[in-house]
């Protein structure tokens, strides 16, 4: 085994510290990787405590991970020691169910392993990327081709990019299409982005008056501060998609409400309590659809990674030493961020 310094929660109500860890020796088809940067997405503040009820302790978080390779099996054909590499959410799943074939893993009907906390389905945990090294299958190892001296920038693409990426993409997020986004956070900075560079028209919704000016800056066409009434008036009706990324319950009828005829309202924030349930009609008339989307799978993530390298696309993010963590958390709780913290992990050595 190699032992692995880390950050682990020991429960619920501890804040993460230091802890040692074990990860396998390569097998044949593994990629040891090197963690220089781990993106901090709000699921792991959740998990550390255990705000969804299902972790298992000590949980050590992180799942957008980059680094080098450091040693391959025998068996591994696509990557040697020295690359770039980068983890997402993801590190197994079964491989023969009808998702799985058609590379959508994150759909996996038998399960798949998160990168951090265990198997979707129970069973033994595992250790995320706030850790020196990672040992994963070749085959959930994606390959970096942004400059390296964007790599800080480029973690927070394997959670908060893909949440985002996937659904316009199903979607069909382009040219002649108005998207909305909703939220300015991690995912939704990245939403703004990723629907601009496929050509969309887009409008970004927020809460904050502040993150006006953010919101342009960044690739929305037009924003809406969404407690202005006359001004979401305006847009009412007039998009084909809109990406909910707001991690906390609220009213669905006033985003149903500015979808065109056949729009998608689409929910990938994960809140600790449920929506209140639209109103029918926000669905009947207009034939609107209400639907939801869950990160991606291997070969969606990797076109993602692709499409971020060629449209010159990373996050905006403020880098931290480990230490950090636990005031980050803070932080983040209090949107004190723009738009992600990445942990340098080499202040872990
Ligand atoms: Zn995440
Ligand atoms: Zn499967």
């Amino acid at each position: 085994m190699i032992k692995t310094k880390a950050y682990a929660a020991q429960s619920a109500t501890t804040p993460l510290a230091p802890f040692d860890i074990e990860r396998r020796r390569p097998r044949a088809d593994d990629v040891q990787i090197e963690i220089l940067w781990c993106g901090v997405c709000h699921s792991d503040l959740h998990t550390a405590r255990n705000e969804w009820k299902n972790t298992m302790y000590p949980s050590v978080p992180g799942h957008e991970i980059v680094g080098r390779v450091v040693a391959v099996g025998p068996q591994v054909g696509s990557f040697k020691v020295g690359d770039l590499a980068a983890v997402g959410c993801l590190i197994d799943s079964c491989g023969h169910c009808a998702s799985c074939r058609e590379g959508l893993e994150n759909y996996c009907d038998n399960g798949w392993v998160g990168t951090y906390n265990g198997p979707s389905t129970g069973g033994e945990n595992t250790y995320g990327g706030y850790s020196q090294t990672i040992v994963v299958k070749e085959s959930f190892v994606l390959r970096i081709r942004h400059d390296a001296a964007q790599l800080a920038a480029v973690a927070p693409l394997l959670c908060a990019g893909i949440t985002t990426y996937s659904p316009l993409r199903h979607w069909g997020a382009g040219p002649g299409k108005t998207v909305g986004i909703v939220g300015l956070g991690g995912l939704g900075h990245m939403g703004v982005k990723i629907a601009r560079a496929m050509g969309a028209e887009v409008v970004l919704f927020t809460s904050s008056p502040g993150k006006v000016d953010d919101g342009l800056r960044l690739g929305a066409h037009r924003v809406c501060v969404s407690s202005d009434g006359n001004r979401m008036a305006q847009f009412a009706g007039k998009l084909d998609l809109i990406v909910d990324t707001v991690a906390a319950s609220h009213s669905l009828d006033a985003l149903l409400a500015l979808l065109a005829r056949d729009g998608t309202l689409v929910l990938v924030g994960a809140p600790e309590n449920p929506h209140p349930s639209p109103s029918p009609f926000s669905l009947i008339f207009r034939r609107r659809q209400l639907a939801g989307s869950l990160i991606g799978g291997v070969p969606e993530t990797q076109e993602m990674l692709d499409f971020c390298a060629e449209h010159r696309i990373v996050s905006d993010i403020e880098t931290i030493p480990m230490d950090y963590i636990n005031t980050a958390y803070e932080r983040m709780l209090r949107s004190d961020v723009k738009y992600r913290f990445v942990i340098d992990m080499s202040s872990l050595r």
